[in-house]
């Protein structure tokens, strides 16, 4: 479980969240963690208004689309470096090796299933 996509998930559904019977919003303190596991987390919300529970499964989803392709640069990098060694290399060209195996981040994205 990653703490700040929880945290910016529960954020989001405070900012998000309409009741769907008065259509009030909720605070955080409204807002109950049921169950987590993995990446997915169940959350109960009760209106403040009306004290209606809603159950909100969701899913904390991280993926990084780029890093397969990324990785897959990496690889031809190295196998280019490798070449290169035989050919000799320069300075530059290790500098941007460096760099392209330093670009891979973790994007976080929520979805939200009711
Ligand atoms: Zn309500």
């Amino acid at each position: 479980m990653n703490y700040q996509a929880l945290k910016s998930m529960i954020e989001n559904l405070i900012k998000t969240y309409k009741c769907p019977e008065c259509k009030s919003s909720v605070t955080e303190e409204n807002i109950d963690i049921v169950w987590a596991a993995w990446a997915n987390v169940n959350i109960d919300v009760e209106c403040p208004k009306c004290k209606k529970h809603s159950m909100i499964k969701s899913q904390i989803i991280q993926m990084n689309i780029n890093s397969i392709e990324g990785l897959r640069n990496s690889i031809q990098n190295i196998k280019n470096l490798k070449s290169s060694i035989k050919h000799g290399i320069n300075d530059s060209e290790i500098t941007n090796l460096s760099k392209d195996l330093k670009s891979e981040h973790i994007n976080v994205s929520d979805l939200f299933e009711k």
